[in-house]
């Protein structure tokens, strides 16, 4: 584990659960980015949350003490933008998310619409604005157009809060299934797109690329299925019984990401 995590260059992390736990920032997290940076290599944050903008996760990080810019995230969001442009160039977009998603998709090139007939595609998001007007649109897209495109950006069926969590995008296409029977193509972990994204951005392989997450089915299985070394941390939600009942294991488990920054150090 120690030689194949010194020969990584580029490090994806997620943030909650692994950089830190809510409004609380691990007292390794500083050390460990500035580390990865003084030793030539490189490393983006990861996140499926796609009602927030880059901007918003900037603030967010500053606030904990880290940081950052637009440059080192990558979001489903801007994934989602970037298969699109690959797969549905200059269609009209019904959009369910939230105004920072429809800014970054606007920001690509796309056209959104709020008219069902003039729509040619659907995306779906961690839609923080939801009302009755979209499902409604997105439940008659569905059933009168069975061949329209349905892309979704993550598959989370619940976002944390401090109480608890909220239905996230996986809950609302949920929803949608229980009307129309189909389900969207999902952009965001555990599919390898935005690791394999991330590393076409940085100009790595997979076997120079580690993926270090909390969770095994969105950040591991994303890892794995892109073909990078996967790190799984103890720290946010993933506990020793629940790896030991999983049928996808990581690489390495680490208490923490602590012990990735002692073996870089080392
Ligand atoms: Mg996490």
């Amino acid at each position: 584990m120690e030689n194949t995590l010194k020969n990584i260059r580029l490090f994806l992390f997620d943030m909650d659960g692994t950089l830190y736990l809510g409004s609380r920032l691990f007292d390794f997290t500083v050390e460990l980015l500035d580390t990865i940076k003084a030793q030539g290599k490189k490393y983006m944050f990861m996140t499926n949350n796609s009602s927030k903008s880059v901007e918003d996760y900037v603030t967010k990080l500053a606030a904990l003490g880290i940081e950052a810019t637009e440059d080192d995230f990558f979001t489903s969001s801007q994934a989602t933008a970037l298969y699109l442009l690959e797969h549905h160039k200059n269609q009209r977009l019904y959009v369910c998310g939230t105004r920072s998603l429809k800014a970054e998709l606007s920001k690509n090139g796309f056209e959104i619409t709020e008219d069902t007939a003039d729509t040619d595609c659907i995306v779906m998001g961690f839609d923080t604005e939801l009302t009755f007007k979209k499902l409604h649109d997105i439940s008659y897209l569905l059933l009168t157009r069975p061949d329209i495109p349905y892309i979704a950006t993550n598959p989370d069926y619940v976002c944390p809060t401090e109480f608890g969590s909220v239905p996230d995008c996986g809950s609302v296409c949920d929803m949608l299934f229980n009307v129309s029977r189909r389900r969207p193509i999902v952009i965001g972990k555990p599919q390898p797109e935005m690791p394999l994204l991330a590393m076409a951005k940085a100009g790595t392989a997979p076997a120079e690329t580690a993926v270090i997450g909390d969770r095994i089915y969105t950040d591991i299985k994303s890892g794995l299925s892109a073909g990078a070394y996967t790190v799984l941390v103890l720290s946010g939600e993933t506990t020793r019984e629940i790896l030991d009942a999983s049928f996808d294991k990581p690489h390495a488990v680490m208490d923490s990401a602590a012990q990735l920054l002692d073996i870089l150090k080392g």
